[in-house]
């Protein structure tokens, strides 16, 4: 079933023939992370989609993932495109590296998740919040309800984690 759902304001539409999608936003309605895993070679893969990428088997299952992992790269958006962001500048965009295949198949690669920084309870970053991140951040992931059938994957630093002494980020002016 097509899952017709709202964040901040905006449609946001997974159409019946997105399996992948659909049955990814199923678990994470339901509070869960889950991923697919090659049922040939056995890597886990993101974002959903129809083949492996490592060894173009189509066929996968659904298997729980941890949602745990340290900052790969971020943006901090200060001018806001879409106009449902614009009061809520500067926000940031994580890219994480996950704890659970990172390093394989080989030393540079690691599952890496978008999603935007908010507070443990799903809501957008305050800026004392957004100032204290950076690269190497410890993160772990929360999930804000949009609606019926749909809650959105982000990322909330992890409270009991081991944090870095001074998280890398951009020169600021
Ligand atoms: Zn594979």
């Amino acid at each position: 079933m097509a899952i017709n759902a709202q964040y901040l304001g905006m449609a946001l539409d997974v159409n019946d023939l997105d399996t992948e999608n659909l049955t990814y936003f199923r678990h994470c309605a339901a509070h869960q992370f889950h991923l697919q895993q090659c049922t040939a070679c056995n890597l886990l893969r993101y974002p959903p989609t129809t083949g492996c990428p490592w060894c173009a088997s189509p066929e996968a299952r659904w298997v729980p993932v941890e949602g745990r992992g340290s900052v790969h790269s971020y943006t901090e958006v200060h001018h806001a495109i879409q106009p449902a962001f614009r009061g809520r500048t500067p926000y940031m965009v994580l890219l994480v590296d996950l704890d659970t295949q990172k390093g394989k198949p080989t030393p540079d690669e690691a599952i890496r998740v978008v999603g935007n920084l908010t507070t443990a309870d799903g809501v957008l970053a305050p800026p004392e919040m957004v100032r204290k991140v950076g690269i190497g951040t410890r993160v772990r992931m929360v999930f804000a309800d949009a609606g019926p059938g749909l809650a959105i994957p982000h990322w909330t630093i992890d409270e009991g984690g081991q944090q870095p002494a001074k998280p890398w980020r951009y020169p600021q002016e």
